[in-house]
């Protein structure tokens, strides 16, 4: 539902919570709210509103590369480890699209992206929670015993909320000497960038890293037609498979989250290391093997357009208006080579997205440690004094609560962890203790 279909939203109604970005994360917590509400015997709904600077919902479009798929099961869709017979499952939207017996035929637990997105976009629209899309949430202001949360955009103006969720996602990381352009781009929005690209002169393209993403659009690039050369370069030697064995899989257990949040720093610290293959500069294996049979084939054919360069690094990218000269050091040797290309894609990864630019200066306030904001088991940031409510925080938890953190993998089981905590703590203020407020003491 968008506001503008809500009833009762004035901007000065007080919500219960106030959720920030409207990804997955805020979406399997809008359905947890729409499912608590409903049961049974429930005589004060949870109240809410989500804001989302997007138009409409999308889950990273820019990379919705025909037939890559998702890397976890599509049982750790929006609701089954929460809520098995919602109605708000994969099997539920693949019975509502007419494909619940071609899919069962299809054998696999990884759908396509495209698929899961189209799931998603169908859960978006199936939740009857306000959503104001086309809309920014600036600042987080702590007014007189509540939040104060101030929008522009569509739907510009304030609304307030006992707590306030905020699940803004990640932001992609450039290398620090890239400045960003029409022609060196970061890969999330490779195939909107693409598109836009100025022209292609060359027909080549370098694409820099070593995960998953990186050999998607490496791969993409060079389906793209018989005359596009693709470099691909990265500082490993080769490509490396991403651990989705089953006992490492683990890591991302809703059990796994208790395990970590109780270890000491440098158990969390060791853990994320030993599984860090699960999820950072890792590529599915049969990825791997489909590139290394095309360079293979290339070799065996004697027409080179996939090149995969190990152990190398841009020196330097000087861009024209025709395209990019990229020089290119291959670590071993010390060899450098130029090519000119049409576009370099940075798929360099993410970094937690700055607080600071929703919070404002309430950012002031909160308690970090090692520059990282403390965060306790129910995802309430940790504030140095009592303020009006609690803030809660999907993603970026990592450093407190595990690898999953920043994943689809445990966002059933989470929103219902957050929702449970604000439902208690509001059931508190109601039955008397002033339970409002968070603070270290
Ligand atoms: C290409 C790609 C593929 C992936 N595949 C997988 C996968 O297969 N499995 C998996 O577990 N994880 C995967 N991930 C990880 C990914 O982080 C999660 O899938 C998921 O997107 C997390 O959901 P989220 O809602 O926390 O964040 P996001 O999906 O990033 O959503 C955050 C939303 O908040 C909005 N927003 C931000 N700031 C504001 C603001 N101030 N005001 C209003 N709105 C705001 C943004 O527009 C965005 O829509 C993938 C990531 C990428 C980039």
């Amino acid at each position: 539902m968008t506001a503008d279909t809500a009833s009762g939203v004035d901007g000065h109604q007080m919500l219960d919570f106030v959720g920030i970005g409207f990804g997955p994360s805020n979406l399997a917590l809008a359905i947890a709210v729409m499912e608590h509400n409903a049961e049974p015997g429930v005589t004060r709904p949870v109240t809410a509103e989500f804001v989302e600077c997007k138009p409409e919902f999308g889950w990273h479009t820019g990379m919705l590369i025909p037939g890559a798929t998702m890397q976890i099961s599509f049982l750790k869709d929006l609701v089954t480890q929460r809520n098995p017979q919602s109605e708000f499952t994969f099997l539920q939207y693949l019975t509502e699209r007419g494909r619940l017996t071609e899919f069962i035929n299809f054998k696999t637990f990884f759908p396509t992206r495209l698929e899961f997105h189209d799931y998603l976009v169908w859960a978006a629209d199936k939740v009857t929670v306000p959503v104001r899309y086309g809309t920014r949430a600036v600042s987080v202001r702590d007014v007189d015993g509540a939040f104060e949360i101030e929008l522009t955009g569509e739907h510009a103006g304030v609304l307030r909320g006992r707590n306030v969720v905020i699940a803004g996602g990640l932001t992609p990381h450039l290398p620090p000497d890239v400045s960003p352009s029409a022609r060196q781009v970061h890969n999330h929005g490779f195939l909107h960038d693409l598109e836009r690209l100025p022209s292609r002169e060359h027909n080549r393209f370098v694409v820099v890293g070593a995960g998953q993403s990186a050999a998607e659009v490496a791969a993409y690039l060079h389906d793209m037609s018989e005359a596009t050369e693709v470099h691909g370069v990265f500082a490993k030697y080769g490509y490396s498979p991403a651990d989705d064995s089953p006992f490492a899989n683990r890591v991302f257990d809703p059990d796994a989250v208790d395990d970590f949040y109780s270890a000491a720093p440098g158990v969390r610290r060791q853990l994320i290391d030993y599984h860090r293959s699960t999820n950072y500069s890792a590529v599915d294996l049969p990825l791997i093997e489909d590139l290394y049979a095309r360079e293979y084939a290339e070799r065996v054919a004697g027409r080179r357009r996939l090149f995969l360069r190990g152990a190398s690094s841009i020196l330097k990218a000087d861009e024209s208006d025709g395209g990019v000269r990229v020089h290119i050091l291959h670590h071993p040797t010390g060899d450098i080579d130029e090519l000119d290309c049409d576009a370099v894609i940075y798929a360099t990864g993410f970094l937690p997205a700055p607080l600071t630019d929703i919070l404002g200066e309430l950012h002031g306030d909160l308690v970090l440690e090692a520059g990282m904001p403390v965060v306790s088991r129910d995802y309430r940031l940790t504030t140095s004094r009592d303020i009006a409510g609690g803030l809660y925080i999907q993603g970026n938890t990592e450093h407190s609560h595990g690898l999953t953190s920043s994943l689809l993998s445990n966002i059933a089981v989470r929103s219902a962890e957050i929702l449970q905590s604000i439902d208690a703590r509001r059931l508190d203020c109601v039955a008397g203790p002033a339970v409002g407020t968070q603070s270290l003491s």
